[in-house]
């Protein structure tokens, strides 16, 4: 990439924030010449989503929609009038697949008969949908048993998937993006930056020349986005794909007003990129202390998300830990073997297997 920041810059050692407060749920704010930032409201713990629109020739292009509720519905429709003063939404981009992002995709989309971009990964992803049976499947039971989830908890945690499956309303054609692709927005170029580990193949939005990024859930100021292992990847190494993200997204400039999806507008990109480092190999270095002696998932879990209570929290506590597990073993700086039902994690070389640094992948 050709936008590595030169010998002058100095790093920001704290994050800087050019906006006190926030626009109200609902409400919008300037950020840069023809950038507006949106704060859509969400019926959540997490009560807000920032949305960008970019003024483009006669009309908008969108990042990102929020859920598909009513109460987005109605933003919307006051941002037509009110922002876009009836001008036309030229093109909807999703940064990535998730329901607050790309929750009002399709219905955009049929509005306006514009194209929606997103990335081949993230459009699949929108097709993914959580078991619809009242009991666990044998690859939902099967995921959880190996991390040592009790039935009764696997149960709970169905309920919190199927919960949380809003209606997507998912477009029926897409024009994929590409890493480096540039968009030509309104006079600006926007070069695609993808990352991955919170989602497949997550889209950032990056233009050099008046240093702004657009960074999704790539990169939030207080917030550590969710790095999980899901039941559809039992084996997936997302953890490594958000640390090597990491280190792509040092090639930005520090200069850059960062864009998140929640929270508030940022300066700091490169210490907040040093912030996220730190906290995983936290984790890592936490965990690796604690498998002297063989352990399930679930015990980890519990020493590193203590206050993981609810069903919810838990769940997402279960996909971290697997995520930070599956990734020392990538790493063969632990091992795993099954345990009856369950799979225990210890420290490499306390088990004795001679073979623990050769790359074979054992189907069982
Ligand atoms: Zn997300």
């Amino acid at each position: 990439m050709n936008y590595t920041p030169g010998p002058s810059v100095q790093k920001r050692q704290q994050l800087q924030f050019p906006w006190e407060s926030p626009p109200e749920n609902g409400h919008w704010q300037t950020v840069a010449e023809g950038v507006v930032w949106l704060r859509m409201p969400l019926p959540f713990g997490l009560d807000h989503i920032n949305l960008y629109l970019l003024q483009h020739d006669d009309g908008w292009v969108v990042v990102d929609t929020g859920l598909g509720t009513e109460q987005s519905r109605e933003v919307w429709e006051r941002v037509f009038r009110e922002v876009m003063g009836g001008a036309p939404v030229k093109a909807v981009i999703a940064t990535h697949f998730h329901h607050d992002h790309a929750g009002c995709l399709g219905w955009l989309a049929r509005r306006f008969k514009c194209p929606v971009y997103m990335t081949h990964g993230e459009y699949h992803a929108l097709f993914i949908s959580p078991p619809e049976e009242d009991e666990p499947n044998w690859e939902f039971s099967q995921f959880y048993a190996r991390s040592g989830v009790s039935e009764e908890r696997q149960q709970d945690f169905l309920r919190v998937v199927r919960a949380g499956s809003f209606e997507q309303d998912v477009p029926t054609s897409y024009n994929r993006l590409i890493h480096e692709q540039v968009l030509r927005i309104g006079g600006r170029d926007w070069q695609i930056v993808i990352g991955s580990g919170h989602s497949p193949e997550h889209a950032c939005l990056y233009c050099h020349e008046d240093r702004l990024f657009i960074s999704g859930d790539q990169v939030l100021p207080g917030i550590t986005s969710s790095v999980c292992v899901a039941v559809t990847e039992p084996e997936a190494n997302p953890l490594k794909n958000w640390l090597d993200s990491i280190e792509r997204l040092r090639g930005i400039s520090d200069e850059v007003l960062v864009l998140p999806a929640h929270e508030r507008p940022f300066y700091g990109l490169h210490c907040r990129l040093h912030q996220l480092t730190e906290h995983h190999h936290k984790h890592l270095d936490a965990m690796l202390g604690q498998l002297d002696d063989p352990k399930t998932a679930d015990q980890m879990m519990a020493f590193i998300f203590p206050r993981a209570q609810s069903p919810f929290d838990a769940l997402l506590a279960n996909g971290e830990t697997l995520a930070h597990l599956n990734f020392l073993m990538s790493e063969k700086r632990i091992t795993r073997r099954l345990e009856g039902e369950c799979f225990l994690y210890q420290r490499a070389g306390d088990a004795g297997e001679p073979s623990a640094r050769t790359q074979v992948t054992h189907i069982s």
